[in-house]
């Protein structure tokens, strides 16, 4: 017999209305254990959204403020006090940049109007937790402090990463400037992607529901291109969501270099064939015409053609000083320091193509350009 451990529901929700969106995610948590499960009335309940920056709710970047205000409102039905919290990526001369995106996100709005709590997780404090490698790391405390987690993801392209969603999500737990530094000492995918199974299992999430309504192809989390996927995900095992929503994009999750640790480590589930579907769907279904990006960047896998293909289309951060606002995001952001603050000039030496300069602009100036000549010649002939 082939016994499921996980389930995920998927659900079809065509927009951003709130009498739509409540009843499809009350429909789809009564399939994976129903409310009554996990939530108590008087129960201190802390939705982590993805707040990558000051970005629009109509963005795709950012979990949507209605979608938020549709899970707050059924939350606060059952009788909960609602938090709403994150970490927004980046700083501008060392000022983080989280209280503003709240407000432009919407999230301040809607925390307002709903009678729910914003928590900026630059200014709470922080709880000390080992990692695997015995280093001290912070995260936000009121991710301790809740009784109950439900991490809100959004479901996005990355370029460094290739897919974003519920397990990569949890990052935003940690304060400001944290996560350049946290960035710089994992250089490479697959070792970032060890900081990232060490937060998930650092933190008692219980649940996620991932905004795919939305959703963000081509060269994400900011700079991408809008898709209308009309999905809601959830489950109580990030993996598995993570696993159905990479199906979804044509993606094996065991592909992607910033999943290896959370595989190996056994945060939750990975094999398709070991997890239930539910909802509006019994298997994942593919998002017709959704674009992966154009990534390639420092941590190619395989060997042979694909490799030398790898190294062919290798790209690199470049910022195009006729859209730069000069707001010096990327270069307060850049964990290695090495963007030059007048010139705006990368020093491609040092460069760990971490790509967060290309994550943070909201002005989509810095540009990823080909490493090789010939590529690069290629393309502009194309674009002529
Ligand atoms: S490239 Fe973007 S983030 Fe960097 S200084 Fe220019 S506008 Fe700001
Ligand atoms: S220049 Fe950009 S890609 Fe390179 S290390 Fe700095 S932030 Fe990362």
């Amino acid at each position: 017999m082939n016994m499921k451990n996980s389930k995920v529901a998927i659900m079809e929700c065509p927009n951003y209305d709130i009498e739509n969106m409540m009843g499809k995610i009350n429909a789809g948590i009564d399939l994976i254990g129903g409310w009554g499960q996990w939530i108590k009335a008087g129960m201190n309940v802390l939705l982590k959204v993805n707040l990558i920056g000051p970005l629009t709710p109509d963005s795709a970047a950012v979990t949507h403020c209605e979608f938020v205000r549709a899970i707050t409102r059924i939350l606060k039905h059952l009788g909960c006090n609602v938090w709403i919290g994150d970490s927004a990526g980046g700083a501008i001369g060392g000022k983080a940049q989280t209280a503003k995106s709240l407000t432009i996100s919407g999230l301040e709005k809607i925390a307002q109007e709903e009678g729910a709590i914003i928590k900026n997780f630059d200014r709470e404090g922080v709880v000390e937790i080992k990692n695997s490698s015995g280093k001290i790391m912070h995260l936000a405390k009121p991710m301790f402090d809740a009784d109950f987690v439900i991490n809100l993801p959004k479901m996005k392209t990355h370029l460094a990463g290739i897919y974003t969603g519920a397990v990569k999500n949890l990052f935003g737990c940690v304060p400001g400037q944290k996560k350049a530094e946290y960035h710089k000492a994992s250089p490479t995918t697959s070792a970032f992607g060890e900081i990232i199974c060490d937060i998930n299992i650092a933190l008692n999430v219980g649940l996620n529901i991932m905004d795919g309504i939305m959703a963000m192809d081509k060269m994400g989390p900011i700079s991408g291109g809008k898709y209308s996927a009309q999905k809601i995900v959830m489950s109580t095992d990030a993996l598995a969501l993570d696993t159905i929503a990479a199906k979804m994009m044509g993606l094996q999750i065991q592909d992607l270099p910033i999943f290896q640790a959370s595989i190996h480590r056994e945060i939750g589930e990975w094999r398709i064939e070991k997890i239930e579907i539910c909802g509006d769907y019994d298997v994942p279904p593919r998002l017709i015409n959704f674009k992966l990006p154009r990534m390639i960047s420092r941590e190619g896998k395989g060997s042979g053609i694909l490799a030398k293909l790898i190294d062919i289309m290798k790209t690199r951060p470049r910022i195009d000083l006729k859209i730069c606002k000069k707001c010096n995001l990327c270069v307060d952001s850049c964990p290695v320091q090495i963007i030059d603050r007048q010139t705006k000039k990368i020093d491609y030496e040092k460069c760990i193509e971490c790509m967060c300069c290309h994550e943070l602009c909201i002005y989509k100036a810095v540009k990823l350009v080909n490493v090789n000549r010939v590529i690069r010649f290629l393309s502009r002939l194309k674009r002529q």
